[in-house]
């Protein structure tokens, strides 16, 4: 078993695999990164090339994987999206929590969720690429697998992401996403559930609908808005060029989605990344669902969750490598200003 520990000073927890790697995994798994020259560490394109035919997450080999949830049409043997498990996960469904103290330090077992969304059946057809339908059928999913694993007591937090490109992280070629369900809410979740709830304890108002309403008033870092949704760049992003996709309608939790909501937000979110590949000419990227953390187990500790919480959805795309300086301070720097990222996203035309 897998085990998490948590520093005592940060209250910042972390998994520590069972088997550790030896210095040569990373030489071999991240040749990116380890020992080669710069230029090439920015080619997200090339990963997608060719299609791998050992691809457990294609159309045709679903007999090699246990389905937890899938969207069909109505021809059962052709679905849209496919939810697996993860193979070697960091966080395991069976088992409990098993806290304990280790002389001064906190341990846990390493139990969670760990699944692969699979957002196409086809190796090479991203969903932005698709029928918008394709990308409200992910999103429907994402909708689903946080509603299910909500009502599992052991859990505190239901992380969504997408890794694209190897620099980004990623897992397989093939377009997929990840579910991530930990018993602990992960600091940089927690941080930003804290700083919510603080300017609601002093403004009694939401920080997100005052942004979006700032956003909407000034327009300088406004992407492109929607009926429902609006993309900017944040005042103060961590990375240059990214930006988020916030719901006008104020809800704390995804689950509250409705179908319109959903084609809407399909609809922005393929347009944008589509802006972001001509602009940067597809790069590796990562996005992630901020949503409300599970209430089920501590009810009563958020109070004022459902006024406090917005959530929206964060995209980053990954052209920079951080410094020493930014990674040790977090006080990051930004080669393009986010009124300069926004006003190049509204001129370009997506790819
Ligand atoms: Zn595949
Ligand atoms: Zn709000
Ligand atoms: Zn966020």
């Amino acid at each position: 078993m897998h085990e998490l520990r948590k520093d005592p000073i940060l209250n910042r927890w972390v998994a520590v695999l069972k088997d550790s790697k030896s210095p040569g995994y990373y030489l071999e798994t991240m040749p990116h990164l380890v020992g080669s020259p710069k230029s090439l560490r920015l080619s997200g394109v090339e990963t997608h090339a060719s299609k791998d035919s050992n691809c457990i997450l294609c159309h045709g080999k679903d007999h090699e994987t246990l389905e937890i949830f899938a969207i069909r049409d109505n021809n059962a043997s052709n679905w849209r999206t496919r939810v697996i498990p993860r193979p070697s996960p960091v966080f395991r469904i069976e088992g409990d929590l098993g806290r304990k103290g280790v002389g001064m330090y906190d341990i846990m077992n390493s139990i969670g969720a760990n699944e692969i969304i699979i957002e196409s059946p086809s190796h090479n057809t991203q969903p932005e690429d698709m029928d918008v339908s394709q990308m409200a059928a992910v999103l429907e999913t994402y909708r689903h697998r946080i509603s299910e694993l909500e009502k599992d007591p052991r859990f505190r937090y239901i992380l969504i992401h997408k890794d694209f490109g190897k620099i980004a992280g990623e897992l397989y070629s093939h377009p997929h996403s990840e579910v991530i369900a930990t018993p602990i809410i992960p600091k940089g979740i927690k941080e930003e559930l804290d700083g919510a709830k603080a300017y609601y304890y002093y403004k009694e108002r939401c920080v997100f609908c005052d942004i979006m309403n700032e956003e909407l008033k000034t327009g300088k870092r406004v992407i492109v808005e929607t009926g429902n949704f609006v993309a900017f760049i944040p005042f103060a992003p961590k990375h240059p060029f990214e930006y988020w996709i916030m719901p006008r309608r104020h809800d704390c939790a995804f689950q509250g989605i409705n179908k319109a909501e959903i084609e809407d937000l399909a609809a922005i979110l393929s347009l944008t990344i589509k802006k972001m590949r001509s602009l940067l000419k597809n790069p590796p990227y990562t996005y992630v669902l901020h949503t409300a953390p599970n209430r089920i187990p501590r009810k009563d500790h958020w109070h004022t969750l459902g006024e406090d919480f917005h959530w929206h959805i964060e995209i980053m795309p990954v052209i920079t490598s951080k410094s020493g300086f930014e990674l040790n301070s977090e006080l990051y720097i930004l080669d393009t200003s986010p009124e300069d990222a926004a006003g190049n996203f509204r001129e370009t035309s997506p790819l």
